[in-house]
């Protein structure tokens, strides 16, 4: 059997030697070989940095359509990765969570990469700020992509999801992946990424893999490289120790191993607590980061959990992933399985139930295979070793508290999780605990009846939300939607003109050169500039518009209508137009009504009512061109417009963004 391939520098390379061998979970036989002899690491970096050029001409909206054709093609060859999956112990449920969970994030971020960020290159965040009081000297801050590649370290649980986590994120952002995957399912992910790389769909470069042992990659790692490591606390401290890390200031973020646990209310449903306990201890055979290690339930209630859990625990059927009725599979070695064993001993406590050395097997050799039953401990909260040592299996250590304030305090000697669940139907002991809880943990799941049918439960990191958590979890954030994409871009304070700002950004900054020629609502969305703009008005608002538009809409409200009640409102001082008014005579004002370009007004964002408006007061309304974005697979795009109403002393009344679907070619 020859080692797998890597796939580094535009090309497939074989390892000159045998590698090192990995088992089959399920049967002990030999599966892969693996090593990384002959990479060339300074080359493959180099490699991804230079193709990286090519992914960032690509608008966020181009990628994100790239992400979701690759989605769909891997999911045409799922049934083959769910195969290969079973053989590192997975069953379909746990296959599930890896492939589906993997595509979805890519499926996910397609989405949220061309509904959330512009169609072009590089992103601005926030509103600009004045700088000056001239207004002439402004700032705003600028993403751009970094130039270098995004290394990707991952864990052995999850050889499709981890890597696709990353590589999302990275390729929405603009930056080429280089994928390490852990040995021990290195074949699944190297199936992906070939299956990847046979598929043309992505910029070449876009995706490395190297299987194996990283040799002297860290060396050549530069300020623009970026490292996500997946896995255990201690290599993680190894690795962001590394020199080259250090002195060049590498972007390391770490998601390592986490104590997480989940706690029963004084009033909690005990089935349900049961139920999600279980389900964590057994998916991916307890080998999954976010998984319940700690267990705390109210002493009182101790003996009732205790029975419930037990009860689930007895209807695990253990075996050969594919057979049907199991329901847990192997650990993904012999050699896990010895760590394991060592974390229980080693953990202490009575075990409450399941046997370390033995287990009945369904449809495999149980010698052969990494198997093992599940095991539930009863654990003293007050002694170092529960909140210090993970056994990374199905394996959970069940503990009472006395109190909110107590179980607080247990939990935060975890010293940082990813995950901790509540389940009570107690608003105020769900909100003490949270509060408690918050400051040690990347993410917090209250479980009730209410929403206990549609969670998405205690273990499952979302694409949307963010995963990681601090301390011993890693102190790292991945996911999160955005802001992950985020992560591999460089924020730059800029500072400069309001002209120099719209020109860098391509977003009209306020005080910059306006246009004033054709309507711009005349032109469609290859004619239009930023900075176009149309002025109109004035427009008198009188006492009978204030009066009509009070009994059209039915909205009567006091200072509108009642003058003596008005009069005495501390703000307005007498009769006020309605701010909806405003809002109204100012697209009457700014429209151009026969049929062009503008095919809809999709909505308004960040508005501002600023100067109360009175009958008597002469309205001008300046709209100006702030933002362009093609949409891809459309023949129109949205167009964002600063609109600015204003009095006849040149006060501002109302601010807000107007927004439009607008052709992209003249109709
Ligand atoms: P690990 O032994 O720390 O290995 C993780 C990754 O690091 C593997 O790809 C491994 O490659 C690589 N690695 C090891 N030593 C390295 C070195 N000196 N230089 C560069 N890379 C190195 O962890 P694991 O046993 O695979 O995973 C289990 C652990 O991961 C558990 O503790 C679990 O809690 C944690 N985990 C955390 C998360 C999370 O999201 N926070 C998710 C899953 C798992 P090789 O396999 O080739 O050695």
């Amino acid at each position: 059997m020859t080692a797998l391939r890597s796939y580094v520098s535009g090309a497939w390379h074989t390892p000159p030697d045998e590698g090192a061998p990995v088992y089959d979970a399920v049967t002990g036989e030999q599966v892969a070989r693996v090593s990384s002899t002959g990479v060339d690491f300074a080359a493959a970096l180099a490699y991804g940095r230079r193709q990286g050029a090519e992914l960032r001409r690509l608008t966020f909206h181009q990628r994100a359509a790239l992400l979701k054709a690759l989605g769909s093609h891997l999911r045409e060859h799922r049934d083959e990765l769910y195969a290969l999956s079973a053989r590192a112990g997975a069953t379909k449920g746990d296959s599930w969570i890896d492939v589906d969970g993997g595509i979805g994030t890519l499926l996910s971020y397609s989405s949220k990469g061309r509904r959330e960020l512009p169609n072009a290159t590089t992103l601005v965040e926030g509103e600009p700020e004045v700088l000056s009081r001239g207004g002439t000297f402004a700032g705003r801050h600028l993403l751009t992509p970094l130039h270098g590649v995004a290394v990707q370290i991952n864990a052995f649980n999850f050889p499709i999801w981890g890597p696709l986590e990353k590589f999302a994120p990275a390729f929405v952002a603009g930056v080429p992946s280089l994928i390490k995957p852990a040995s021990q399912t290195a074949y699944l992910t190297a199936r992906l990424v070939e299956l990847i790389v046979e598929s043309g769909i992505l910029p070449e470069g876009s995706v490395q893999l190297v299987c194996g042992d990283v040799g002297d990659l860290f060396e050549h790692l530069t300020e623009q490289d970026l490292v996500g490591f997946t896995g255990s606390a201690t290599t993680a401290r190894r690795l962001r120790t590394h020199p080259a890390v250090v002195e060049r200031a590498v972007r390391f973020n770490a998601e390592a191993d986490s104590l997480n646990c989940s706690i029963l209310g004084p009033d909690g449903d005990v089935e349900l607590y049961a139920a999600q306990l279980v389900t964590e201890m057994t998916a991916k055979t307890g080998q999954k980061c976010t998984a319940i290690r700690r267990a705390f339930v109210p002493r009182e209630r101790l003996a009732e959990v205790t029975e419930a859990v037990r009860a689930r625990l007895e209807q695990v059927v253990v075996g050969a992933p594919l057979v049907e009725g199991v329901t847990m599979g192997p650990l993904v070695s012999l050699r896990q399985r010895e760590e394991v064993r060592a974390a229980v001993k080693a953990l202490g406590g009575e075990v409450l139930f399941g046997d370390l050395d033995q287990v009945r097997v369904e449809g495999a050799d149980a010698q052969a295979g990494a198997f093992m039953s599940p095991i539930l401990l009863a654990g003293d909260p007050d002694r170092a070793e529960p909140h210090e040592i993970e056994a990374f299996g199905p394996v959970s250590t069940l503990m009472p508290y006395e109190s909110a304030e107590q179980v607080v305090d247990y939990a935060a000697r975890g010293r940082g999780s990813l995950v901790g669940s509540i389940v009570t139907e107690d608003l105020g002991f769900a909100r003490e605990v949270v509060l408690g809880l918050a400051p040690w943990h990347g993410r917090l799941l209250v479980l009730d009846r209410t929403d206990a049918k549609e969670s998405t439960g205690h273990g499952s990191p979302l694409p949307v939300l963010v995963h990681g958590g601090p301390g011993r979890a890693g102190g790292g954030e991945e996911l999160g939607g955005v802001r992950a994409v985020k992560h591999h871009m460089q924020r730059t304070a800029l500072q400069g003109s309001p002209d120099v700002l719209t020109a860098v950004t391509g977003v009209w900054t306020p005080g910059a050169r306006r246009a004033e020629d054709v309507h711009p609502f005349r032109k469609s969305l290859a004619e239009l500039r930023v900075g176009d703009t149309v002025t109109a008005g004035p427009r008198q608002v009188t006492d009978e518009d204030v009066a009509h538009f009070a009994e059209f809409t039915g909205d009567t409200f006091y200072a509108h209508t009642d003058e003596a009640a008005a009069a005495a409102n501390p703000l307005f001082g007498g009769i006020v137009a309605h701010g909806y008014l405003v809002v109204s005579f100012a697209a009457g004002l700014f429209v151009a009504p026969e049929p062009g370009p503008v095919l809809a007004n999709y909505g308004l964002d960040n508005l501002r009512f600023l100067t109360p408006v009175k009958p008597g007061d002469e309205l001008t309304v300046t709209l100006t061109a702030k933002q362009i974005s093609p949409r891809e697979n459309a023949d129109y795009g949205e167009v964002r417009w600063d609109t600015d109403v204003t009095n006849q002393n040149g006060e501002s009344v109302a601010k807000y963004d107007v927004l439009t679907l607008v052709a992209k070619e003249a109709r």
